[in-house]
């Protein structure tokens, strides 16, 4: 109830004490805090037309100006390929307009992965306590590895049969692109509306088109099954791999074989879905789900945002070579170390994600042991140390969190710069993702720091003296 001290009790099994938190009135209060983000309305309109129309303009840069932008005719300049309006609406009339085809393959991989979602086996773990529900714990069936493997055998059986060649999916890319676009328009419409009529609405600002971008309701679920926690992991990631397979397929139904950039794409992608899928029970207590609402914001971008623009490395190595005859590669040396560093930014980004969160599930009296693979030394701390907070909360100092207060993000960026590197310096949109993922990480950081500081006041200060640096010890 609001208002409720937090209780504490010990448990002595890893020197974390269990902490099952009621919600407090600041709780309540930060949870209902309406402050424009995003430049507020006009700057959410302005997303909301600005990323469906960059996903297009990168398309047509890629498919047929080999990863080189474009500009418009009226801005035309020397060694800068011009554009004409009329070409771009052609070229998207032709190569990415919705088609059945692409729409079978888009929304029936959706459909699969619902029901898989809805029937595959796996553990059920609490959330945090929802400040909106009363301190309510919603559960969470976290069954996200057993689908997972089990999408990888049927997609390998499809292809090996000859029923669905996953190479269809890099041949229809604009097509299921703009599928995806639609749907991602369509399910964030459905969530809006659904939650308005049943009276699930939270945090409304009550302008429209802010809410809509935002969302209207934090958590939409249909059963068992949690729309938000769904699209986060089950339908970006795995489309983003599958991308990225196609292109290494078609690489190697023309050459008989792999090169190195191919495969590492394929690698970096695959581990990526894997970490989400293996520890998806570390994900019920993350920010997206306890905190932001379920809009287009979400929704878009997972539902289209992430898998097609995420994946420009992978098409830029496959149209490079299509269109010059020539695959890229690199030196052994480069080509070793970028897959070093990939494999050691994965350590510390699948540790540290893994150290907090088991460190918060222990607290949250959810921690459970799972032997999904891989399983890295180093990813749960035994007798940890920490800040204890007056709110009831305690802050992790130790492992990677006593380094810097965002270990993950340092490493996630550090695997989407080498998701660009791999592909040499031909192009800018390989690039995209780093640029992007750094604006988005920076300002999640920011506004995640201005919450903490205000929910752990002192306290917070103290941790922030504790550990004073935020991605990089002793640079920033
Ligand atoms: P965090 O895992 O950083 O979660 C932030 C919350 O964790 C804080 O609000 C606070 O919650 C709690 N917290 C912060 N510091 C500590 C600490 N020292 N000890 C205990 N709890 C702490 O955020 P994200 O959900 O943003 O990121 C999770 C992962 O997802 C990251 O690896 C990130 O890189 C990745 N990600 C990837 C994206 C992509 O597009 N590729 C997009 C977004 C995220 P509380 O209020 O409960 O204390």
């Amino acid at each position: 109830m609001a208002g409720q001290k937090t209780e504490a009790k010990s448990a002595p099994a890893n020197g974390v004490p269990l902490f099952k938190s009621k919600v407090t009135d600041l709780d309540l209060k930060l949870d209902n805090e309406i402050v424009y983000e995003f430049g507020g309305p006009i700057g959410v309109v302005g997303m909301m037309l600005g990323f469906p129309s960059l996903m297009y303009y990168f398309w047509v840069c890629l498919e047929y100006h080999q990863g080189k932008l474009i500009v418009p005719a009226v801005f035309s300049m020397d060694g800068i390929k011009a554009f004409f309006w009329n070409d771009i609406w052609a070229a998207i009339a032709k190569d990415a307009c919705p088609t059945w085809y692409a729409a079978k393959i888009y929304l029936g991989y959706i459909f699969i992965s619902v029901i898989l979602a809805y029937t595959m086996p796996g553990p059920v773990v609490e959330g945090l306590p929802i400040p909106s529900l009363q301190g309510k714990r919603l559960k969470y069936l976290c069954n996200g590895i057993a689908a997972w493997y089990f999408l990888l055998v049927l997609s390998a059986v499809l292809h090996v049969t000859g029923i669905f060649r996953l190479t269809e999916i890099i041949d229809n890319f604009g097509h299921i692109m703009t599928i995806a676009i639609m749907w991602g328009f369509f399910l964030t419409t459905s969530v809006y509306v659904m939650s308005t009529i049943l009276g699930t609405n939270h945090r409304m600002s009550g302008n429209f088109f802010y809410d809509y971008f935002m969302g209207a309701c934090l958590n939409p679920r249909v059963g068992i099954l949690d729309l938000k926690m769904w699209a986060e992991i089950r339908v970006p990631w795995p489309i983003l791999f599958y991308i990225s397979l196609s292109c290494a397929l078609k690489q190697y139904e023309t050459r008989g074989y792999v090169t190195g950039p191919a495969a590492f794409m394929v690698l970096a992608h695959f581990l990526y879905v894997n970490a989400c899928q293996k520890g998806e029970e570390c994900i019920p207590t993350s920010w997206d789900i306890f905190y932001e609402k379920d809009g287009f914001m979400l929704i878009f971008w997972n539902m289209a945002g992430v898998p097609f623009t995420y994946c420009y490395a992978s098409i830029y190595l496959m149209k490079f070579e299509q269109t010059t005859g020539i695959a890229i590669t690199h030196s052994w040396a480069f080509t070793v170390f970028l897959f070093t560093a990939l494999l050691a930014a994965y350590y510390i980004f699948d540790t540290g994600n893994s150290q907090k969160n088991r460190f918060r599930m222990e607290q949250n009296g959810s921690f459970i042991v799972r032997n999904t693979f891989p399983q890295l030394p180093y990813g749960h701390i035994k007798n940890p140390s920490y800040i204890k907070t007056a709110h009831g909360n305690l802050l992790l100092t130790d492992g990677w969190w006593g380094v810097v207060r965002k270990p993950h993000y340092t490493a996630d960026l550090v695997m989407a710069i080498s998701w660009g590197l791999i592909t040499g310096f031909g192009s800018f949109l390989p690039y995209f993702y780093f640029c992007f993922f750094l604006c988005v990480l920076t300002h999640r950081v920011t506004r995640d720091m201005e919450r903490c500081a205000k929910k752990y006041g002192k306290d917070w200060d103290r941790y922030c003296e504790r550990v004073p640096y935020i991605f990089v010890p002793y640079v920033f």
